[in-house]
């Protein structure tokens, strides 16, 4: 259908033609209501194009092709074959990657090298991995006595629910995709409407690959309509989640109308404890990348670092000279960028909101604070990197999540004192610890309150280890072996081989 399409160039000369419908059952559909959501161009809030929001009806739509085709093709199917069909995902995803790597850097403003190298080789290699363990889910014999055979059948949980936010958007997508369709199950992934249209070619990909109709079905929609009707949807069975703490509650509470297994990604304020005895050139620049990274929009960025005092004045200082150094703001299409914009107006003003209750709660602004509007234009959601110091416990920029090139800075005196105070907080996501130390390095990541532990690094993640939080950080675990688990269920099969009755 020629209206549920637009040719677009990109910036970076790239023409392609964008879907701009709803993929449901393999075909590109309008929304029911005609509602539409605009995409801006976050580096010069120019309007990139409008697609489809789905409404509670098109949810319902999606969910009975997912249910058809979770009673039908998917659950007959072999599962090598899922696994190929994975593969070829993963295959297609790699032979596009320029394409959707244009679309991201476009649409969400990070850099294109970092879109294309990181996020799309992220992208293809989550695919692929899970592609392999399809045919290698298996359930256990449990040996009981001689009278009884008794075995596990993990079964797919069935019509998958799936609301991703727009910090990664297709990364996001193939960390729920993976490890739910390796599984047998089918989805229904919502994209976040700030950034809905990688998500778009994606799905003509899925159908290119082969998919049956129905497997994967991809909805655009605002989250308090379409992603309401997902998490209260009574055809759903599961529903993950990525995105704020407040949102996972409120989904929370929307799942339970039916019991619905839940994976909850939530929000975080991790600590980088930087002990006296670290490679002090080490830690500066991982610590740097641990928040500066992706626009500080980041859930596991290490957003308070905590310095033992005797090299607190020394770390600050070069901390700031490596931001000074590393962090260029600019077009996210220049080779040069380290810093694009912020992916949205609502949150570029929410980390200027930040930098003015930092200095308005007493905390030292010691560099950055402000909006840099030096791109060329004049325009775009970028801010400086900012460095608070003098920060105390009690302050809201040492307790809660910014989500931006926004780091506090903190002392402390004692082992026991980092930990306490890395520990002072509602959330449990990320962590890391610097020091040479192997004996305080391990007795830390014991100590830590957190799903993650990175030892003389930061943001270190993996697509083959298990991610997750702890706290208000989330509930389960995505990634690795480990994200296979919230995707099956497991039957207990009793077989009497004895003969009292
Ligand atoms: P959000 O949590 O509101 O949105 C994430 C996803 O949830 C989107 O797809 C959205 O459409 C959907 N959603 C929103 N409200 C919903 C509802 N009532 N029911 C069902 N789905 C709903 O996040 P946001 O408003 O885009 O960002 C706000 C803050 O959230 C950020 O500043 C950051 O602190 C945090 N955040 C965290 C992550 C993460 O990776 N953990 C990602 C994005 C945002």
């Amino acid at each position: 259908m020629s209206s549920l399409t637009v040719e677009l160039t990109a910036p970076n000369g790239k023409k392609y033609t964008q879907p701009t419908g709803l993929f449901i059952n393999n075909e590109w559909v309008p929304g029911s209501k005609g509602n539409k959501i605009t995409s801006i161009n976050p580096t010069d809030e120019s309007e990139i194009t409008e697609v489809h929001a789905a409404e509670p009806e098109d949810v319902d739509k999606a969910v009975e092709a997912a249910r058809a085709a979770f009673k039908g093709p998917w659950r007959e199917m072999p599962p090598t074959e899922r696994g190929d069909l994975m593969y070829k995902l993963s295959q297609l995803v790699e032979a596009n990657k320029e394409l959707l790597a244009t679309i991201e850097t476009w649409d969400n403003g990070k850099p294109y090298s970092v879109a294309l190298n990181e996020d799309l080789a992220e992208v293809s290699g989550c695919l692929k991995y899970y592609a392999g363990y399809a045919d290698k889910i298996h359930g256990q014999v449990i040996d009981t006595s001689t009278a009884k055979l008794a075995y596990t059948i993990r079964e797919p949980v069935g019509v998958c629910g799936q609301i991703i936010p727009w910090n990664y958007p297709l990364g996001m997508a193939a960390w729920k995709l993976g490890p739910a369709l390796a599984c047998g199950n089918t989805v229904v992934i919502k994209a976040a409407e700030q950034t809905p249209l990688s998500i778009l070619v994606l799905a003509n990909l899925i159908k290119d690959a082969g998919f049956p109709p129905g497997v994967v079905n991809v909805l655009n929609g605002y989250g308090r309509v379409a992603g309401a009707a997902i998490a209260s949807h009574l055809g759903i069975d599961k529903v993950a989640f990525t995105g704020s703490t407040a949102t996972g509650r409120e989904i929370m509470k929307m799942a339970s109308v039916n019991m619905k297994n839940i994976t909850l990604e939530t929000g975080g304020k991790s600590p980088l404890i930087v002990f006296e005895d670290a490679d002090m050139e080490q830690a500066v620049k991982w610590s740097h990348i641990g928040i500066m990274s992706n626009m500080g929009q980041i859930c596991t960025a290490t957003s308070r670092i905590l310095v033992q005092d005797s090299i607190y004045d020394q770390f600050v200082e070069a901390f700031k000279k490596q931001v000074e150094s590393t962090s260029k703001i600019g077009d996210p299409f220049s080779d040069e960028t380290f810093q694009g914009p912020q992916v949205t107006k609502a949150q570029y003003e929410r980390v200027l909101g930040y930098i003015e209750a930092g200095k308005s709660e007493g905390a030292t602004l010691a560099l950055g604070g402000e909006a840099y509007k030096n791109v060329g234009h004049g325009k775009g959601f970028f801010v400086t990197p900012t460095v608070f110091t003098n920060v105390k416990a009690s302050m809201r920029v040492f307790r809660e999540e910014v989500f931006g090139p926004f780091v506090v800075i903190v002392s402390f005196k004692t082992e026991e004192e980092a930990l306490e105070k890395a520990n002072d907080t509602t959330y449990g996501l990320g962590s890391a610890i610097f020091t040479k130390d192997i004996v305080k390095a391990h007795r830390m990541a014991r100590k830590i309150e957190a799903g993650m532990v990175w030892i003389n690094s930061s943001q270190d993640s993996d697509f083959r280890i298990p991610f997750g939080g702890v706290k208000q950080s989330g509930i389960g675990r995505e990634l690795g072996e480990a994200g296979l688990e919230a995707y099956t269920n497991k039957k207990a099969v009793h077989v009497n081989l004895g003969t009292w009755l």
